[in-house]
C-alpha cells in the first residue's frame, strides 16, 4: 500500500547516500595517500607502509631512493613548470616500468622511492640499473631540453641490510652514486666479514 511505498522509496534514498558516502570516503583516502603532481604515492602513505612492514617485515623487501641529478638547474634554466614537467615525465617513466610489485611513492621535490618485495635483489639491482638507462635515453627534446635528464639511485636490500637501517643504508648508497658521477645506480653492500671472525655488527 502507499505506507509501503514509501518505506521502500526511502530505504532506496538512504543507500543511494550510502554508495555516495563510501564512495566520497575511498576517493578521500585515495587523494590523502597520492602526489597531487606525480598521481605517485605520498611520503604520508609510504610511512605507513613502513610501519605496516615493521611489525612483521616480508621476507624480502628493497628500498631504492632515486634522485633527479642537478634538478635545480633545470628549474633555474628553464623555470619551474618545466620543472614539474619533468617531474611529471619521470614519473610515468617509472611507472611504466614498475610491476605490480613495485611501490611508487613520491618521497619529496625531485625525490622518489621504490619499494620493490618478494624479487631476489639481483633481479631488482638489474630493474634499476634498466630505469637508470630508460631515463637517460629517453627524448627530452619532446618537451624542449637540450641535455637528457638523469638520475642516480641508491639501494638496499632487506635482509641484506638491517631493517632498522634500511633507508639510511640506501641514502648512503645515493650518496655514493652522487660523488660518483651520478646518472647511476649504487647498492649498499656489506662489509666482509673480517678474516679474524671480529664482530658481527652489520654496518652501512
Ligand atoms: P643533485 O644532483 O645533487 O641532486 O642536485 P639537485 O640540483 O638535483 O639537488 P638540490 O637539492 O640542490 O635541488 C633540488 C631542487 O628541486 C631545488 C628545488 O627548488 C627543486 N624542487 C623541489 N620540489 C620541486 C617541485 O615540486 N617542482 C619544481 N619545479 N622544483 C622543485
Ligand atoms: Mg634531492
Ligand atoms: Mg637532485
Amino acid at each position: 500500500d502507499n505506507l509501503e511505498q514509501k518505506v521502500s522509496e526511502r530505504t532506496r534514498q538512504l543507500e543511494i547516500v550510502n554508495e555516495e558516502k563510501s564512495e566520497l570516503v575511498s576517493r578521500l583516502k585515495k587523494i590523502s595517500n597520492s602526489d597531487a603532481l606525480t598521481q605517485l604515492f605520498n611520503r604520508r602513505y609510504f610511512n605507513a607502509l613502513m610501519k605496516f612492514h615493521q611489525k612483521k617485515p616480508p621476507k624480502q623487501l628493497s628500498l631504492a631512493i632515486i634522485d633527479i641529478d642537478h634538478f635545480k638547474k633545470i628549474n633555474d634554466s628553464y623555470g619551474h613548470d618545466t620543472g614539474d614537467h619533468v617531474l611529471k615525465v619521470v614519473a610515468k617513466i617509472m611507472s611504466q616500468w614498475a610491476t605490480s610489485r613495485d611501490t611508487l611513492v613520491r618521497y619529496g621535490g625531485e625525490e622518489f622511492v621504490v619499494v620493490g618485495q618478494n624479487t631476489p635483489a639481483s633481479q631488482v639491482n638489474e630493474k634499476l640499473s634498466r630505469l637508470v638507462e630508460l631515463v637517460e635515453t629517453h627524448d627530452w627534446s619532446k618537451i624542449s631540453l637540450d641535455s637528457a635528464i638523469t638520475i642516480s639511485i641508491g639501494c638496499a636490500h632487506y635482509p641484506d641490510a638491517n631493517w632498522t637501517e634500511l633507508f639510511e643504508c640506501a641514502d648512503k648508497a645515493l650518496y655514493r652514486a652522487k660523488t660518483s658521477g651520478r646518472n647511476q645506480l649504487q647498492v649498499h653492500q656489506n662489509p666482509s666479514p673480517s678474516p679474524r671472525g671480529g664482530s658481527s655488527v652489520i654496518k652501512c
